[in-house]
């Protein structure tokens, strides 16, 4: 059998395995199948390379730029992955488990790309939030922007998840515009590789946006900087090494942690063994100990359940383990594959001593079990093991070790306040599962535990059908949790996208504020065009461009005649005497609806032309009631282009009505579509 040399991408060279390499072994037969690593990897050259080549290049694109990068790439990825598929088995993995690692990494890059097309510009610098008024006046005005670091991010990825661990760090670091250096565990990097070579064999990212370390690091994160970003996955230990070491410290170079975490799932004290939570409970454990043979992150170490129906589940959750198939991952029939490593399994075996000493094996015996298909004698198998703790107060390792396996400890509590007083004594976890059918249990789960947990997962009868399961990380959702489980955060949509980027707040005039976001404000310059705005195409208008109307006047005719044609007869526009005693209107007023009609009937140029469509309205704000005999004119203004299709483009007009004393009654921002 040939050996695998797993090669580094190190400033746009393939280098192979060489002195200080070490040998990688199959989880299911134990034999070599391929070496990694390479001492004489020049760290400063790689991180030259990105922060010369790479990072320039990602930053000159928009974010619109690279959520299409991250397209294509997903896109090309599927096409590809059973390649992936073929190579993952070798890590013990069934081809469930390939889902979660290679699908699941796939989504995550669909999920980014089309977050960034969605909910950020397609330009270089994000806004987050609104524009802050600082001064009376108008004339001095805040912002915060995020803009891209300018260094690299060093990803330190752990050996569950080759792919889906590069590809949840890689997508929100390409999007934001930073170059990353990807360095897996060891154990898996071959898996790893070959995705980093179908990433680059599709030459979607420019050069230096991705580069791979097969084996150690060297001595490159003590060459970070202050623009540089370590994102962690991987045992406390190490992370405490890595995150302590002086240079780290004195740079304060970023460093985003995520580790050990005693997950915990909590049955409801209203769920009794006839209703459905009760199987939903069962099933949900069961498949976080059985999924990578319980090698998750977020896999379920402790079950917490009412202390009268510890038994049952007991009873319940060892005979649907008792039915999991062990063996050999390739086998369609095989529901648990190996663990990745035999040191892996020697770890485990080692933590299921250290919580022997609490708790009591109920199901699972390491020394007795069918392996279908492999040795178990040379594969690093083993069953899943259930543990039942009868003292979980006084406990603490079972609160405190984390087995990284098929391994999970059955606790009972007295009452929901206890229930999250142990969920809370893992010292902050990833996930705690709460499966109720109450919304009191679900709410009083959230304030006592919130704190202690990164997420908290609810599930019912009315969400199990469609629910993705204690276990799955989304990119939608922020992963990462306090304390022990890092105190880091990734992923969380575009949250975990400014993580890789600096969050400034800039404070400077409408004029200044317009040109940094790439639009208009309140205050900032207006700009006349040449004809009417709706007479222009997409690419025609200007950042800017205004229109102002006519005045209009608005009667008490216009009022009723609204009112009985739409039948919104409400007493504050049709009844004077009720209106008066309302302390907001000084009597019959004008309906809110009415004014933004008129709006439209001041501003709109009624000729077919380049506006397609009016897709809806933003922060619409009433600011002072219309009268009747007052009269409204309408301030258009382009505030921001987004172009969406080959065919056509948003365009955010800024709107405000004022009356005949120029006060603000109305204000809100329109959105339509025009043809480019
Ligand atoms: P490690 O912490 O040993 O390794 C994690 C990553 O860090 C790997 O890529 C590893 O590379 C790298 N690494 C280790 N030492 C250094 C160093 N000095 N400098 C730079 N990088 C380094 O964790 P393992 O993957 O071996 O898993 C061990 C335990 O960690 C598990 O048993 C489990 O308890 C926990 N774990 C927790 C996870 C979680 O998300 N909660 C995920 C995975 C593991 P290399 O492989 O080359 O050593």
């Amino acid at each position: 059998m040939t050996i695998r040399e797993v090669a580094s991408f190190a400033a746009g060279e393939w280098v192979a395995p060489g002195q200080g390499a070490r040998d990688i072994a199959s989880a299911v037969t134990g034999e070599v199948i391929a070496s990694a690593g390479n001492s004489a990897l020049d760290a400063q050259a790689m991180l030259d390379h990105a922060r010369g080549t790479g990072g320039p290049a990602l930053r000159k694109l928009t974010f619109h730029d690279r959520a299409r990068m991250l397209k294509a790439l997903a896109q090309y990825l599927d096409r590809h992955k059973q390649v992936l598929y073929d190579l993952s088995f070798d890590t013990g993995a069934t081809q469930a488990d390939h889902l979660i690692d290679i699908d699941g990494g796939i989504g995550t890059l669909f999920v980014f790309a089309s977050k960034g097309r969605r909910e950020m510009p397609d330009g270089h610098v994000y806004l987050d939030g609104e524009v802050e008024q600082l001064s009376r006046g108008g004339t001095f005005l805040g912002q915060h922007v995020c803009t891209p670091l300018q260094g690299v991010g060093v990803h330190i990825n752990a050996y569950n998840f080759p792919v889906w661990g590069m590809l949840e760090k890689l997508a929100p670091t390409i999007l934001a515009g930073v170059p990353a250096i990807v360095k897996p565990a060891t154990s898996t990097c071959y898996v790893t590789e070959a995705c980093v070579r179908l990433m680059l064999e599709a030459d979607i990212l420019p050069a230096g946006a991705v580069q791979l370390v097969a084996g150690g690091l060297g001595d490159m994160l003590d060459r970070l900087t202050c623009q540089d970003v370590v994102s962690f996955t991987g045992s406390a230990e190490t992370a405490l090494k890595l995150r302590s070491a002086p240079h780290i410290l004195e740079n304060s170079v970023r460093f985003v942690a995520e580790q050990d975490s005693l997950n915990a799932s909590v049955l409801g004290p209203d769920v009794d063994p006839d209703s459905p939570e009760f199987d939903l409970f069962v099933k949900e454990v069961c498949r976080e100990m059985t999924a990578k043979a319980g090698q998750k992150c977020t896999a379920i170490r402790r079950i917490i359940a009412p202390e009268d129906r510890v038994e049952a589940v007991i009873e319940a959750v060892s005979a649907r383990l008792g039915k999991t198939t062990i063996g050999d991952p390739r086998k369609e029939t095989t529901r648990m594959g190996a663990l990745v490593s035999a040191s892996q399994k020697r770890d485990v075996l080692d933590k299921v001593a250290v919580l022997e000493r609490e708790a009591e094996r109920v199901h699972g015996d390491p020394e007795d079990f069918t392996v279908d298909g492999a040795d178990a004698g040379k594969g690093a198998f083993l069953p899943p093991m259930l543990f039942h703790c009868a003292d979980p107060d006084r406990a603490r390792r079972i609160h405190d070790t984390e087995a990284f396996g098929p391994v999970s400890t059955v606790m009972g509590y007295r009452d929901l306040d206890h229930a999250m007083a142990l969920a809370n004594r893992g010292e902050g976890s990833l996930v705690t599962s709460v499966i109720t059918h109450d919304g009191d249990v679900a709410r009083q789960a959230v304030l006592g535990a919130g704190a202690y947990h990164g997420r908290i997962y609810l599930n019912d009868r009315t969400s199990m059908k469609e629910s993705t399961g204690h276990g799955s990380p989304l990119p939608h959702m922020v992963h990462g949790g306090p304390g022990r489980a890092g105190g880091g955060e990734e992923l969380g949509g575009v949250r975990g996208v400014t993580h890789y980027m600096q969050r400034t707040a800039v404070q400077g005039s409408p004029d200044h504020l317009a040109a940094i976001a790439g639009q208009w404000v309140p205050g900032a310059a207006e700009v006349t065009g040449p004809a009417h705005p709706f007479t222009r195409r997409f690419g025609e208008l200007s950042i800017g461009e205004t229109l102002h109307t006519e005045a209009r006047e608005v009667t008490l005719a216009d009022i009723e005649h609204f009112a009985e044609f739409t039948g919104d007869t409400f007493y504050a526009h049709m009844d004077a005497k009720a209106a008066e005693r309302n302390p907001f209107f000084p009597g019959r007023v004008a309906h809110g609806y009415l004014l933004i009609s008129f709006a439209a009937g001041l501003f709109v140029e009624p000729a077919e032309g380049p506006v397609l469509a009016n897709t809806g309205l933003d922060n619409l704000r009433f600011m002072k009631p219309v009268e009747p005999g007052d009269s409204v004119k309408v301030r258009l203004t382009v505030k921001k282009k987004t172009p969406r299709t080959e065919d056509y483009g948003e365009v955010r007009w800024h709107v405000t009505m004022t009356n005949q004393d120029d006060e603000r009654v109305a204000e809100y921002d329109l959105l339509t579509m025009n043809a480019y």
